[in-house]
């Protein structure tokens, strides 16, 4: 569950706020979509509720804003780990590469928490078959199409069993195709009751993928409502 109200932020260098007066909730088995153009807060937005702005980036922020009835204000990054979980647009950011197979990417976040050998496989398959990767699992992350590099970092994440997942425009760099695949991916977390942050630029495919959009300008909410509500106008 992610909870925000009355939330401002400027960065220690901005001469205004990157996000002002942001306010909005998302409950589990929802997706809500942030929309907006370059410059509007959305990475901004992604990384306050993934608990990085302000903690890494310092800056100046007020209001309130919770993730699973805790204030991110009162909680160090390392508190959210296997809570929220944050996906970018560059799967490589997340997934180590060449040296690992794509079962052995996936496991590695669990097999550093000291996770039981059993209980690793285990849900090491679960979202392997969840997010399709079965048949691939052998294979170098290298050896993916894009959308399965995408997926792959998903399941990286998905793998520690956050409750709420931010995804930083993960299709900005994938074709039709693969982007299809991480919109499955998307209604899956769904499914499993994943209170799922999704940033995007391209409306395509929202009015089915969430359940509200946030479009933002200029750092603050312009419009907010169902996929139907919100897009009819844009
Ligand atoms: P978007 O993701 O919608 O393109 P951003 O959240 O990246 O928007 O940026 C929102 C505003 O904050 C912009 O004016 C941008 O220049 C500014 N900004 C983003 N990151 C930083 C930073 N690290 N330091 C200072 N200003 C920043
Ligand atoms: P996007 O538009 O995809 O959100 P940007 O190109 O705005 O990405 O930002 C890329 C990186 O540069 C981010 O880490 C962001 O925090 C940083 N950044 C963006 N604007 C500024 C700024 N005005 N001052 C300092 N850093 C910035």
């Amino acid at each position: 569950m992610i909870e925000v109200k009355g939330f401002s932020f400027t960065y220690p260098t901005g001469s205004r706020p990157a996000l002002h007066d942001i306010g909005f909730e998302v409950g589990p088995h929802e997706l809500c979509a942030v929309v907006g153009g370059s410059g509007a807060g959305k990475s901004t937005l992604a990384g306050v509720v993934s608990g990085t702005v302000p903690h890494l980036t310092g800056g100046c922020a007020e209001g309130l804003v919770q993730v699973n009835g805790r204030d991110l204000a009162d909680t160090p990054l390392s508190g959210l780990v296997g809570q929220v979980g944050l996906v970018m647009q560059n799967p490589f950011n997340q997934i180590s590469g060449a040296r690992f197979s794509v079962r052995e990417e996936i496991a590695f976040g669990l097999e550093n928490m000291g996770v039981p050998r059993d209980e690793m496989a285990a849900r090491v398959d679960t979202v392997l078959h969840d997010l399709g990767l079965t048949k691939v699992r052998d294979r170098s992350p290298y050896e993916l199409s894009g959308g399965q590099q995408q997926l792959l970092a998903i399941g990286s994440v998905l793998v520690m069993r956050p409750t709420v997942m931010v995804l930083d425009e993960p299709t900005s760099q994938l074709d039709a195709a693969g982007s299809a695949l991480v919109f499955e991916a998307l209604g899956t977390l769904r499914e499993q009751g994943v209170t799922t942050l999704l940033i995007e630029h391209r409306m395509e495919r929202l009015a089915r993928a969430a359940d509200h959009v946030l479009v933002l300008d200029g750092g603050t909410i312009v419009a907010k409502g169902s996929p139907g509500e919100v897009l009819a106008d844009e």
